[in-house]
């Protein structure tokens, strides 16, 4: 199968030139001026942007609930990325349970999601991330295991003290450690569990339980002594660390000061954190605002100013979604019977966001003039998979790499709406806003996917694709 890509304005991370697109299979064989061949297909992209589908390298599919008992995001869903323009997924493998209730470790739960929770289901690729919810003297000595199966990060949560997910500042050290041995780098969740623990015991003491506390809790400084104690940790063990979700000026401060200093730090931001405020947890109808809970929480304006400003500088290389597909029901666990109120203690924290990442990105990044169409690619597309050991195969429109091409409209005029911009679950949390340009066709490995902006590919067909370890981040380890 051929396809030839004609007319179009291809966007890679550091151009921005007219030519076509040969595809032969799965692979991008030829890109030139004018290229004629014998092929199956034509798509003319006159007028659109040819960019390298997304890679998006924050997301939580099948993920246990704070319930304990139901997951959130049936990979089911995972067609809506690539209606989204992202067609590789970098997904978090937790700590799974076996039937009677004991945690697996990370080797065998990596397998499970990849030999059973995925099958039948996945529509972009997917890649992983190993992530620790169940610390134990096992865990450091799985690392190199993981490497060899292509899974070169692990992923720990620095705050939700009290329970497994907890990481502690041992067991941080402790695959840092032994992290920065086999070519992995370590993701963080990075906010202090004690500083907010405190906030939210003393809101409940006072009768406050409504969403919008789960802003008041979370304070800043929470997560920039957070984010700073891990840079040092990881600089001490000579592991390359990505701060994942930085939310605030205060943690993005703590990252620029420490890339000044040369510590191998990788700064992540993410769509809701991007463009949403926390206002929205404070809508009268608590289900609603409920949408909106996540950690850390959404903040102010001036934040959102400074995460824009700080991908141009290169404080911020990447752009994740953090998508969790947490259904209304699911959300709805955060009401107290007893006591007849909702408790914002009690909300799954998480929105789904997968689909629309590339999509808010373009309208509120691009097309409203704070980032250019090559850092969007560059963010969207290329530092996640040279981050994930992906790249060249993904993340480049480049001969020999895979064929994921994202086609963009620019002129599409919509609004942001879950009819028209599947989320996976019930609500969006970007209902109602202005949209900009819009995904018309996407290829994945060479086959067309979504057509006129349907998606028509077949549910399954993604594929597991190795991550090498020393990537992207190990070129900022000082030698
Ligand atoms: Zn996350």
């Amino acid at each position: 199968m051929k396809t030839l890509i004609k007319n179009g304005t291809i966007v890679t991370a550091t151009d921005e030139f007219q030519a076509d697109i040969l595809v032969d299979g799965e692979k991008i064989s030829a890109i030139g001026l004018n290229l004629s061949e014998n092929v199956d297909r034509v798509i003319d992209a006159a007028g659109k942007y040819v960019m390298p589908g997304g890679v998006d390298s924050h997301c939580h599919f099948e993920a246990l609930n704070t319930d304990g008992v139901t997951y959130n995001g049936d990979f089911n869903t995972s067609y809506v990325c690539l209606l989204g323009g992202t067609t590789t997924i970098v997904d978090m493998a937790f700590n799974e349970h076996d039937e009677d209730g004991n945690f697996l470790n990370l080797v065998d739960s990596c397998n499970y999601r990849l030999n059973t929770r995925i099958k039948g289901k996945l529509a972009p690729d997917i890649a992983l991330h190993a992530c620790c919810t169940n610390y134990t003297e096992e865990t450091k000595s799985e690392l190199p295991k993981l490497v060899e199966m292509g899974i070169p990060s692990l992923k720990l949560f620095l705050c939700f003290k009290g329970t497994e997910m907890y990481a502690d500042d041992m067991a941080l050290l402790n695959c840092l450690e032994a992290a920065g041995k086999c070519g992995m780098f370590v993701l963080v969740h990075a906010e202090n569990s004690d500083v907010l623990d405190k906030y939210r015991n003393e809101a409940a003491a006072a009768g406050h339980f409504e969403p919008k506390y789960q802003y008041y809790t979370r304070p800043e400084f929470g997560e920039a002594e957070c984010v700073s104690r891990a840079i040092r940790f990881a600089d001490q063990a000579r592991c390359p660390i990505n701060i994942c979700h930085v939310s605030c000026i205060e943690a993005g401060e703590e990252i620029r000061k420490a890339k000044e200093e040369g510590k191998a730090v990788i700064g992540e931001a993410c769509t809701a954190w991007l463009t949403l405020d926390w206002h929205l947890m404070d809508n009268p109808d608590w289900r609603v605002a409920s949408h909106f809970v996540c950690s850390p929480p959404l903040r102010d304006q001036e934040d959102r100013d400074y995460l824009w400003n700080a991908l141009n500088k290169g404080t911020i290389s990447l752009i994740g979604s953090d998508n969790s597909m947490t259904n209304q029901e699911q959300k709805d666990t955060g009401w107290d019977e007893e006591n007849k109120h909702c408790d914002f203690r009690k909300i799954p924290n998480g929105c789904p966001g997968a689909g629309d990442r590339m999509h808010v990105i373009w309208t509120y990044g691009v097309e409203a003039g704070r980032i250019n169409r090559k850092k969007y690619v560059e963010a969207c597309c290329t530092t996640p998979a040279k981050l994930n050991g992906l790249y060249p195969r993904k993340g480049a429109i480049a001969v020999g790499s895979d064929a994921d091409i994202a086609i963009l409209d620019p002129e599409y005029r919509g609004t942001f709406s879950v009819e028209t911009n599947p989320s996976g679950v019930e609500y969006s949390i970007f209902e109602g806003m202005e949209q900009k340009g819009r995904f018309e066709t996407v290829l994945l490995r060479g086959k067309v996917v979504v057509e006129n902006a349907k998606y028509v590919g077949t549910p399954g067909e993604g594929q597991f694709i190795p991550g090498k370890p020393y990537g992207l981040a190990y070129d900022l380890l000082e030698k």
